[in-house]
């Protein structure tokens, strides 16, 4: 196997996440926190919650982005390796939905940096999430 490939085939097999909050109600994050639960239990996939974006291989954000989050946002992605890739989790992190034209938010995540997969819902269930993970294998299967 090829130093690519392997490296795909490790990303597919065990994928390393980090969660960020940019301005959600929280709802969002508790339905992603609910994929780790046992009920759910995404580690069985390899899907891994990770502490820092040097490790991370998908950014799952949620929330639509306040002016406060937009740099914290950004320098997150870029300490990220790459390939890297981008969930926009619920309606707000993916259009900024009704926030979207409070003064002090930007709009969704893809205002800041690039999103691979938008998983809608407000807030998305956590099959939706999985769903949008299984989508994004798809992606990384595609690219090298
Ligand atoms: S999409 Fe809904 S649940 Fe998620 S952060 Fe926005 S308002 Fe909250």
């Amino acid at each position: 196997m090829s130093p690519i490939n392997l490296s795909k085939w490790a990303r597919l097999k065990s994928p390393w996440v980090l969660h960020f909050n940019s301005g959600a109600c929280n709802a969002c994050d508790i339905e992603v926190v609910a994929l780790l639960t046992p009920r759910y239990d995404v580690e069985r996939f390899g899907i891994l919650l990770k502490g820092t974006p040097r490790h991370a291989d998908i950014l799952i954000a949620t929330g639509p982005v306040t002016r406060q989050a937009a740099l914290r946002l950004k320098r997150i992605y870029e300490l990220m390796p790459e390939p890297k890739f981008v969930m926009a989790v619920g309606a707000c992190a993916s259009s900024g939905a009704p926030f979207k034209k409070c003064y002090n938010v930007l709009g969704g995540i893809d205002k800041v940096i690039p999103v691979d997969v938008y998983v809608p819902g407000c807030p998305p269930k956590p099959e939706a999430i999985i769903y949008g993970v299984t989508k994004l294998f798809e992606k990384i299967k595609g690219g090298s």
